[in-house]
């Protein structure tokens, strides 16, 4: 089923939650809703439920208005952080919970939620109570129960973020298997990036209530709009560089001495500009075919990669080099870069300079 976001706005008081958002969720696809602490995804996620109903713009499920439509009419699946299971219920018992609501004839239950079990990967643990479960495992039995009653959107509130780094994941994996496997379009709130762009088939990036940018995963990463979406995306952050033209079309880096020269293009017309270049696409070159040099200040090994910071002037530059270079802190250190990797910026509106 596809869900249709028409400028859907949420204020409370003098805050706007969620900020005429248009767009739409196609049938079977997993979209993440991502952005910093406050910026409307868990607003933005009740208003999908039902839970809170939109102070303007509308929803549709499939060609179906829903804006006001009571969140248990919707049939709605969800999983919450904190997996809110009921504590005195076995596994089985959880599961089987919604169709007793639904008044499901109790042979025919005991068959669905087996199915579920099986589909989640807890068939051996149904008599369990949930205290007698790891946090993995009773995450798997919370989207059994929201999957059990056959919904036709599943939302998912930073249903990961109480699991340790492994089981995290282990679980976004599996969270993806079974969104594929049963076909159910999904909404998924994360704050954490590489959560979502390894889940997704579809990122919304929000900021301040506001939708900054929706792509695939590798598109909005390669390719992002605007400064906000630049930074937000990318481990170590993207650095960026303040540009000012000088005479004879070269710039200066703000901060430093140090002037570039980079190839001509329509908007060289702008005096200033922001330049943001990813740390692990910057790559050390011996200093004349340098974008730009400087002092290595710092240097740390993360796992394969090794990252080095530079100092140029005021401003430091953060690169990811070979693990087997033999540079070291106090060596200069040139860098270079793809001029297509290069990403330009209006620093004033933020927007992408193309
Ligand atoms: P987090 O990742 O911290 O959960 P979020 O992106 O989910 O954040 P929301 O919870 O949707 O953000 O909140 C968006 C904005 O709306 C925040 O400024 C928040 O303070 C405000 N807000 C959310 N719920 C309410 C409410 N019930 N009453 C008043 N303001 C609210």
């Amino acid at each position: 089923m596809d869900v249709h976001l028409d400028q859907l706005t949420m204020q409370f008081n003098d805050t706007t939650a969620v900020d005429s958002i248009t767009t739409t969720i196609k049938d079977g696809e997993l979209v993440s809703l991502l952005g910093p602490s406050g910026c409307g995804k868990s607003t933005t996620l009740m208003l999908l439920s039902g839970l809170y109903k939109p102070t303007a713009g509308d929803i549709y499920f499939g060609d179906e208005k829903v804006t006001t439509m009571d969140a248990e009419k919707r049939g709605i699946g969800m999983v919450f952080q904190n997996y809110a299971l009921y504590p005195h219920l076995s596994v089985l018992k959880n599961i089987m919970f919604p169709l007793k609501m639904q008044k499901v004839p109790k042979k025919e239950a005991i068959q669905q939620v087996m199915e579920m079990a099986k589909l989640v990967q807890i068939d051996h643990l149904l008599d369990r109570k949930p205290a007698q479960l790891s946090g993995g495992q009773q995450q798997r039995v919370a989207i059994a129960r929201a999957l059990v009653k056959k919904p036709k959107l599943l939302l998912l509130d930073e249903p990961l973020s109480n699991l340790d780094a492994r089981l995290r994941l282990e679980m976004r994996e599996e969270i993806r298997r079974i969104q594929q496997e049963v076909g159910i379009t999904a909404v998924f709130v994360t704050h954490d990036q590489e959560e979502a762009l390894s889940i997704s088939d579809r990122v919304m990036l929000m900021n301040n209530g506001v939708l900054q940018q929706e792509n695939a995963p590798q598109q909005m990463y390669r390719k992002p709009e605007n400064i906000f979406a630049a930074s937000f995306l990318g481990n170590p952050p993207i650095n960026f560089l303040t540009l000012h033209k000088t005479e004879n079309n070269t710039y200066v880096i703000q901060g430093s001495s140090q002037t570039l020269e980079l190839p001509s293009m329509k908007w060289q017309t702008h005096e200033a500009f922001q330049m943001g270049l990813r740390p692990e696409d910057l790559y050390t070159v011996p200093e004349e075919e340098g974008l730009f040099s400087g002092e290595i200040i710092h240097m740390e090994t993360i796992g394969r990669d090794t990252l080095i910071r530079l100092q140029l002037g005021d401003v430091t530059v953060r690169a990811l080099v070979d693990p087997k270079s033999r540079l070291r802190v106090g060596d200069r250190c040139s860098l270079a870069i793809e001029p297509q990797e290069v990403h330009y910026f209006d620093p004033k509106t933020g927007e992408r300079l193309r």
